[in-house]
């Protein structure tokens, strides 16, 4: 029997990254930048008002208070976007707007708050230093400056920067693409109706949310029958499109095992010592990584999140390709395989874990509010209340 570190290296060492695209900037969410961005402009690109207000030269107004207002004419109106070069002449003020350019000669914004608001004339309350409430034009970023670097994942907050700079797209690692396919005769797709022995389709649905939450790109989502000429062609027609394809059933030891019996040559059919998820196999189908998990729904997520996630992650050069593992206090006493790794699904509060649900690999309902698993250890069987066990946490 392999070691889940053994099977893990297996797959990770599959995936390969994708060479680098140019996307649009509103698709490149999440994902991680192919090289440095540096600023075409500055940021701000200009002098502009921080305040909606009265734009004025500050000794103009440097003896105004409550007791002795200064009264100006306003001799313009500057919206935000008023493009026409405009200068303020000594002794006058101009109304302006945040975001609106800052007239030459102008050295400090009168917010309307301290003013009459009038439009004619205005009557300044407070006086002004230099430069309050003005923006200097590169005071965020000076152009040819390097504002975000290769290796980086693309935050909302990164792409509103990028789209300020002008810039409308980036170059990023790209998603892998990823086949999904589920086998089995007795699936059929939700929302038709079932015959006695027939069950829904589920776990394509779930490893496609699984691919898709991980940041990769589900190219086909397809069931076939436990039929071996179907599988193939059905998986040869879609596989040249994927970085990667993961089945689902059809890989341990009973009779019609669709994948075993498809792949022998192209996939090595393995023993992996945990529990869920014995059954695995890796390989390569016409050139395509090839990844098959075990069919039972909580073995093909959980050996989706042991064996595939982080390599995933990893070829889209993901800088925390991992799941977030640590230790927490078991609330309750389990117990565990000997010889295996076994995964159980857990409810984490604070740093206390209890399992949830029992270990068997079919019982979905207690995966889909899990929001940890618990990782015990090979060589553990007992497992006291109060003791620490490893989880990984899936939030
Ligand atoms: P297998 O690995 O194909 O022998 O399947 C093991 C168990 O998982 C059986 O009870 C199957 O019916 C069930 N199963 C396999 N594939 C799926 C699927 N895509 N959706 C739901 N259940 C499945
Ligand atoms: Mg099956």
């Amino acid at each position: 029997m392999r070691t889940v570190e053994e099977h893990q290296a297996v797959v990770a060492g599959l995936l390969t990254p994708r060479d680098p695209v140019t996307v649009r900037v509103p698709e490149a969410l999440g994902l991680v930048l192919a090289v440095d961005v540096v600023a075409p402009l500055s940021l701000p690109g200009f002098n502009n008002s921080a305040m909606d207000g009265y734009a004025v030269r500050a000794d103009d107004v440097a003896s105004a208070s409550e007791e002795t207002p200064v009264t100006l004419p306003v001799a313009e109106d500057i919206p935000a976007g008023r493009t026409d070069p405009l200068t303020l002449a000594p002794g006058t003020a101009h109304r302006i707007m945040t975001g609106a350019p800052l007239p030459a000669g102008a050295t400090a914004i009168v917010p309307v708050e301290v003013t009459d608001g009038g439009t004619e004339t205005v009557t300044i309350r407070r006086a002004s230093q230099v430069d309050q409430h003005v923006r200097h034009a590169g005071e965020d970023v000076q152009a040819g400056t390097t504002v975000l670097v290769a290796g980086q994942e693309l935050s909302p907050a990164a792409l509103g920067l990028i789209a300020a700079l002008g810039l409308g797209e980036v170059d990023v690692v790209p998603r892998q693409r990823v086949l999904v396919m589920s086998t089995g005769s007795e699936l059929v797709a939700p929302g038709t109706p079932l015959l006695p022995g027939q069950i829904y389709e589920s776990n394509a649905v779930m490893l496609a949310a699984a691919v898709r939450d991980a940041g990769g790109e589900v190219t086909t989502v397809a069931m076939t029958s436990d039929d071996v000429d179907v599988f193939r062609a059905t998986l040869l027609e879609h596989a040249a499109t994927a970085d990667l394809i993961v089945t689902t059933g059809g890989v341990s030891a009973g009779a019609y095992e669709v994948v075993k019996d498809s792949l022998g040559d192209e996939v090595e059919f393995v023993k992996v010592a945990m529990q869920p998820g014995m059954p695995q196999g890796a390989g390569r189908v016409a050139g395509t990584p090839i990844i098959t998990l075990p069919g039972n729904p909580v073995s093909a997520l959980v050996s989706f999140e042991v064996f595939i996630r982080g390599p995933l992650r990893a070829a889209m050069r993901l800088p925390e390709p991992e799941r977030r593992r640590r230790d927490a206090t078991l609330t309750e006493s389990l117990t565990s395989p000997r010889g295996k790794r076994q995964f159980r699904r857990g409810v984490l509060d604070g740093d206390r874990v209890t399992s949830y649900g029992p270990p068997a690999s079919h019982h979905l309902r207690w995966l889909a509010s899990a929001n940890c698993l618990l990782e015990i250890d090979d060589d553990v069987t007992e497992a006291a209340e109060g003791s620490t066990v490893r989880i990984w946490d899936l939030r």
